[in-house]
Order: C-alpha cells, then structure tokens, then sequence
C-alpha cells in the first residue's frame, strides 16, 4: 500500500560491480578501467588510511552523532561556525535531508535539465512535484529556474559544476539568481566537484550566506578528498536550516571510520592539490584525443566529461567488450552521449585506445 508518488519513481541504476562484469565480459578483473562514477584515480589520502587504522579499535562504539571533530576542523578550514553544518552520508544524504526537512506532498522542488539524478529522486521521496527547466547550452539556464518557481516551490537544486554535464557557473551568474529568488524558497548549492575549480572559477559561496539565509552549500567527500566508498557528505547553511535537517537525519547516520577519514582528509592539501592536477592533465588528454577523434564533447569543470558518441549503446558496449566502463547518460535526457571520468594517464590512455578502435 505505498503512496502513489513512491511507486511512481524511476529507481537509480548504480553501475555494476566491475567483478561481475569481469565475469560477463569474461576479462580479467584487474585488467577493467573504471571510469563510470567519477571517482578519484589517485585512491585516498595516507592522511585518510591512517586514520581508519586509528579508528578501528573503537568501532564496538557508536559514532560520534553530532561529528564534533569532523565539524571542528571544516570550521577551521573554512571559517563557519558548527552550528551551520550538518554531516551526511554522502552529500546524496545532505539533498535527501534537505527534501525531507522542507518538501511534503503538495510542494515542489525546481531544477534543470540535465541534473543530477537524486534531485527528482530526493523531490519524489517526499511526494513533492519536480518542475524541470530546460538547459541552455547543456548548463542550467539560471533565469528560466528562477521564472518557474512558483509558491508551492520550496527548494531549487543547483549544481555547480554540473553532472553529467560539467557545466560551470559563475559566482556572478550565481549570485544574481540568489537576488531573483524569494526567501522562503531553499538554494541548494550542490558544489560536489568544487575542489576541481581552476583558480579563476572559484567564487565566495560561503560569503553569501550571510545575504541570504535560504542559502545551502552542499559538498562531499566522494571526489577530490577521494572516499566515496565511505560516505561522508556536508552541508554549510543558516544555523535554524541546518537545524532543521539536523532534526530528521538519523542520529548516527555517519561511521565513526568515515568520520575519522574525513576528518583527516580534509587537512590534506597537498593530496588536494595532487588530484587537482591529475584532473587537469587528463582532462587535457581526454578531451584532446576526443577532438582528434572528431568527436563532441562539452567543456567539464568537474572530473568528467560528456562526449557525443552517436549511437551510445554500441560504442558503450564496444568499450566494455575492451574492458573500460564509462556511464551512459540516456537516463539524463543524452540519449547519444557517454559520461568518462578523468582517470590515471594509462587508463585514459585505454579508454582512448578502445574508443579509436570503437570508430576506426
Ligand atoms: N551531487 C552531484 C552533482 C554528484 O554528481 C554526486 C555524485 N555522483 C553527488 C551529489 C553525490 O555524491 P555523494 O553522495 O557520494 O556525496
């Protein structure tokens, strides 16, 4: 007897395990290049893996339910107070939080084309309406969203940079819709790719809050700091919004060993700066070699890219049959489009390999 609205929803299709499609494709495990999720290439931090050594010897306890350390040192490293963050797990727990703390049936939630996949699916959790604003140029089309919010709206999603796309907006772009949109309306800010930004793309978000308080800055652990396995997202926001979400999460909804890893993460820059890097000379690499390909590809701040494969199916296939797992993107309305993620150089290199192989 579920609500109409639960049975309604698409459910997210992960990616397989790379074991099973070993055994499918029938490749050798350690010979599959995985770049379908948009992880980091570069593993974790040491900083992170000797936490989790540190750690172990407590997991008989229960977590910390209230992140102190964890929420200490994002305090320090970005000057807010603790009583503006909430700690989830994964930032896909921060917009699920979100939509549980502001939407009920009867309300909506605004977001582009194009976005990522657990906006409609956080919206129809809660038996709320998704109003979904056609892209321009693939990104989001700021002053359409802000045209179609109506009064039942209560939140809009905003990804920057944008997934699948890799679309970027700047902090101008951004900061003249939070000015177009009214205040009892939440912007979630979902910056999960931000450490990718160059220099020049970077933006003051955490300086607006004080301007506007419906204003939530959503980030995650699972990219750049490199533990998407563990799951630790965070979300800096009003203290009486993250309050409110504070209420409806889980009381230990974080591991302590995602806890102590994040914690440590977050004081490594070096390794910060190191996959940085990394992104940039593959994204180089990637995007090169698609171009000499004479392929289509949309310009990426984020750790991926989308290119135009044509029939995406077959070159999908073709490039998992050479053991290399990208993420098909029909289910974002891309149709002919292929999601790579910026891997090492030599999995970039077998990526390009295939797919020349794929079109040749
Ligand atoms: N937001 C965006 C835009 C993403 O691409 C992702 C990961 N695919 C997430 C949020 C959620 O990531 P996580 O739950 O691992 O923090």
């Amino acid at each position: 007897n579920a609500p109409e609205y639960i049975r309604a929803i698409m459910p997210y299709l992960p990616g397989k395990p790379v074991s099973e499609l070993a055994r499918e494709m029938g490749i050798a495990e350690g010979s599959i290049v995985k770049l379908a999720s948009n992880e980091n290439p570069l593993g974790m931090s040491a900083c992170a893996r000797d936490a989790i050594t540190g750690v172990l010897s407590e997991v008989a306890r229960y977590p910390d339910g209230n992140a102190f350390a964890l929420k200490a040192a994002i305090c320090s490293k970005f000057g807010v107070r603790a009583e503006q963050l909430v700690i989830g797990n994964g930032s896909n727990d921060i917009l699920e939080l979100a939509a549980r703390a502001f939407m009920a049936p009867g309300c909506a939630a605004v977001f582009s084309q194009h976005a990522f996949a657990v906006y409609p699916l956080a919206t129809n959790a809660v038996g709320a309406k998704c109003i979904e604003v056609p892209a321009r140029d693939f990104g989001h089309d700021l002053d359409a969203m802000a045209a179609a919010i109506t009064p039942e709206t209560r939140i809009v999603f905003v990804a920057n940079p944008n997934n699948p796309t890799g679309t970027f907006l700047s902090g101008e772009q951004l900061e003249a819709f939070l000015g177009n949109v009214p205040r009892d309306v939440l912007v979630v800010l979902d910056e999960a790719y931000t450490e990718y930004l160059a220099p020049e793309q970077s933006y003051d978000a955490l300086g607006w809050l004080a301007r506007f308080p419906n204003l939530l800055i959503s980030r995650t652990f699972s990219k750049a700091y490199g533990l998407a396995g563990l799951r630790v997202g965070y979300a800096i926001a009003h203290p009486e919004v993250a309050d409110l979400m504070n209420r409806v999460r889980q009381p230990f909804n974080v591991s302590s060993i995602a806890l102590a890893a994040a914690e440590a993460a977050l004081g490594d820059d070096e390794f910060l700066a190191q996959s940085a890097e990394v992104n940039r000379r593959g994204m180089m690499q990637i995007t090169g070699a698609l171009s000499e390909l004479g392929l289509e590809w949309i310009p990426s701040s984020g750790n991926f890219v989308a290119f135009r494969a044509g029939d995406a199916a077959a070159v999908n296939l073709g490039l998992l049959k050479r053991g290399v797992i990208v993420r098909p993107i029909a289910g974002y309305g891309m149709p002919e489009w292929l999601r790579v993620s910026i891997g090492l150089s030599e999995e970039n290199t077998r990526f390009i390999e295939a797919l020349r192989q794929i079109l040749a």
